[in-house]
């Protein structure tokens, strides 16, 4: 069996990502999915434009729609608009989409691909990774990067990530006609979905709706009812949308995301934003930078793993500290958030930059604190 470089668990967007930067660098990698990929992906597809800055390919072809305009509501009421400058866009996308795009430039780049490999066993034995795919074939690489999502066990085993995982709970699923949801507009509704919110994107011609709870694990969301109270004022039949749930992990705490020659990106790491479930920057980023680690580990820089935990931490785990003690507080009290919060005259405009990337939620915590020392 030939040793390769890197061996990756999941070929969704964290995976991808990271093949593409180690393939481009002439890095030997394969990525190892146990699914055949499939035709619709659960996820809303909202991205902040500025993942385009970690690949040298244009993004945009993939987009389905720039959004101009963030729609907030209560109950379907009070409602308050945000517009977002062209500066700071934030894209809608298909996940099977993008995260074919992201495959075939892996591809393009001589990444190998192998499918229905469902990994059961990952050891190390004398510096070599043993990965073993239900089926028995198995695999032997210097390094491995466990891309395997929200269902991962490889940090358990390993003892990486948070010490408690945190799940949210969510639902998204489509509907093959636009409704009455405003053109280049998201909406997001906070009065419907306890201890969470409701989300319609625009697809051109489709939407994607969603929602999710934040606060408990074994929180369980009443889906069809939410449904009810919120389509109609879309202009559709709740009975129109075809959707999953799905346990979501999200960050819980800064964390080791690295062992020896091992590497968490994407959920699996733990990642997406407790606030407003956003996991496609940080699954993106993630793969950037652990390929930027892993190109100089395996030329033989022996402590440039470590750099990963650390680079995540500063440019996205410090942000999502606060978004976590601001899930905290608005989730538990969500009436108050949405008139004190949601409703200053400024804070639509925040959440926007949130989304688009241009605030952290550290920018956002820090600039209130600051008018508090002021006017005390
Ligand atoms: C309902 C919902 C809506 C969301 N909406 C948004 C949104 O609008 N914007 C946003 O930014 N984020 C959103 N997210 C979060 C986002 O989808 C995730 O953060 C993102 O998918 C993480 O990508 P990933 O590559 O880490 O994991 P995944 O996309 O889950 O990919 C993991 C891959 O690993 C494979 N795999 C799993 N187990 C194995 C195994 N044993 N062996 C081999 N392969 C395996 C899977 O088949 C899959 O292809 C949403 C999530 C949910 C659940």
């Amino acid at each position: 069996m030939t040793l390769i470089d890197v061996a990756i668990i999941g070929g969704g967007a964290s995976g991808t990502t990271t093949a593409f930067h180690l393939a481009s660098k002439s890095k030997k990698v394969c990525i190892l999915e146990k699914n055949i990929f499939s035709p619709e992906k659960i996820c809303g597809g909202g991205m902040s434009a500025a993942v385009q800055n970690w690949f040298p390919f244009k993004l945009l072809p993939i987009v389905h729609e720039v959004i101009t305009n963030v729609e907030f509501s209560w109950c379907n009421t009070d409602k308050v608009v945000a517009e977002l400058s062209g500066s700071s866009p934030f894209w809608i996308v298909k996940r099977e989409k993008l995260d074919s795009f992201l495959l075939d430039q892996a591809l393009n780049s001589g990444c190998n691909l192998l499918t229905t490999f469902n990994v059961v066993d990952v050891k190390k034995k004398s510096n070599v990774w043993h990965i073993t795919a239900l089926d028995g074939r198995q695999i032997e690489s210097r390094a491995v990067v466990i891309a395997d999502g929200s269902q991962s066990p490889w940090p358990k085993t390993f003892n990486l990530g948070p010490n408690q995982q945190k799940f949210a709970s969510t639902f998204s699923g489509r509907i093959k006609r636009r409704g009455n949801l405003g053109n280049e507009t998201a909406r997001f509704e906070f009065g419907l979905v306890k201890n969470g919110f409701a989300w319609a994107f625009p697809l051109n011609n489709e939407v994607n709706i969603g929602m999710g709870t934040f606060l408990d694990n074994n929180n369980s969301l009443p889906v069809n009812e939410i449904l009810k109270s919120f389509l109609p004022d879309l202009g559709f039949d709740p009975s129109e949308v075809i959707g999953h749930e799905k346990k979501l992990r999200i960050w819980n705490g800064h964390c080791k995301l690295n062992g020896e020659g091992i590497l968490l990106v994407g959920d699996a790491a733990s990642l997406c934003d407790p606030f407003l479930a956003e996991g496609l920057r940080p699954a993106l980023m993630s793969g950037f930078e652990a390929a930027k680690s892993l190109i100089y580990w395996l030329d033989g820089e022996v402590n440039c793993l470590d750099a990963y935990t650390k680079t995540m931490q500063i440019n996205w785990g410090n942000s999502m500290a606060w978004g976590k003690r601001i899930s905290q507080v608005f989730y538990r009290f969500p009436k108050v958030g949405y008139q004190l919060g949601v409703k200053r005259p400024t804070a639509p405009k925040r959440i926007a930059q949130i989304l688009s990337g241009e605030m952290s939620y550290e920018d956002i915590a820090k600039r209130v604190i600051k008018r508090l020392l002021f006017q005390n």
